[in-house]
């Protein structure tokens, strides 16, 4: 006899795990290129300098490789990303999963998103829960329907078309999946911006639980907010899985991280450059710095 019942599933929950794809779940070779209006190259962009990029006057974006599904097939998916998949399908999860991208042309993405999921994951992942935000279909769609009338200020006199990629993503979360049934929403992202826009938005949709997920597979961006910081601890609260991966990306154990998490464990701290250390304390992960870069607040 088990000695823990099943909790009963809450039927007014209906959860939906919703995922980036550019460099979240899949890493490419695609780029932005910016034009300028002449239509020469000015530059090319990468998914993640694409998030927080600023078209200067005359400029426009160019899409081509991302209708590309070639170089999507192409790519690699992320392994931090299949991990967690992985991790809610072995639960035995109720809940849906989609897609939430900048990428146009769902034509050409959606076989593909089905295809991989059925494969990698054992997944259906349904045609009406992917959502390719720059898809000319979509926009028409958008564009000819208001804006909910309680967003805050900054939305005011908009259109979907006028909005940023972080603006759509979360206008799609507050919108369509709510209207899809959806009110526990999981949004994973390798962008900060993407995952903090639907809190702006939050008032507007109070029926809608939100989970941000930030996809920062090598901890390359929370180290060097924990070094900005100026903090003295941050304590992982996934633990030996985030010691690894710092143990495999940011110390002298990059190539044997194992080694590495038996040093932590024999000598309780194990150091990972520019004054930030890896510690293990009463079966506890974090990371420490030292007070000798200054944190310029003049505390
Ligand atoms: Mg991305």
């Amino acid at each position: 006899m088990p000695s823990r019942l099943r909790k009963p599933a809450d039927p007014s929950r209906r959860s939906i795990h919703v995922f980036d794809l550019d460099d979240t779940l899949i890493r490419t070779e695609a780029q932005v290129r910016v034009l300028d209006e002449t239509g020469a190259e000015v530059r090319a962009l990468t998914p993640a300098e694409f998030t927080t990029y600023t078209l200067a006057p005359g400029e426009g974006f160019d899409f081509r490789d991302f209708g590309n599904v070639g170089i999507l097939a192409r790519g690699v998916v992320v392994k931090y990303t299949r991990t967690i998949i992985d991790t809610i399908v072995a639960r035995g999860t109720r809940s849906d999963f989609g897609i939430l991208t900048a990428r146009g042309d769902k034509r050409l993405h959606a076989p593909f998103l089905i295809r991989l999921f059925q494969g990698l994951f054992g997944i259906r992942l349904r045609n009406a829960l992917i959502f390719n935000l720059s898809d000319e279909r979509f926009i028409r769609h958008k564009e000819s329907r208001e804006l909910p009338p309680n967003l805050p200020e900054g939305f005011s006199g908009k259109t979907y078309a006028k909005l940023s990629v972080p603006e759509r993503k979360a206008l799609v979360i507050g919108q369509d999946l709510a209207a899809r049934g959806y009110n526990d929403i999981s949004l994973y992202d390798d962008s900060r911006e993407n995952l903090e826009a639907f809190k702006v938005i939050h008032k507007a949709f109070p029926e809608v639980a939100y989970q941000p997920h930030f996809i920062d597979p090598a901890w390359k961006v929370r180290l060097a907010e924990f070094r900005a910081s100026g903090k003295p601890r941050k304590a992982l609260t996934s633990g030996r899985r985030s010691a690894l991966i710092l143990l495999e990306n940011h110390s002298r154990y990059a190539e044997n991280p194992e080694a590495g998490l038996r040093a932590l464990e024999e000598r309780g701290e194990v150091r990972l450059g520019a004054g930030v250390s890896l510690v293990l304390e009463e079966g506890k992960y974090a990371l420490t710095q030292d007070g000798r870069r200054g944190t310029g607040d003049g505390g």
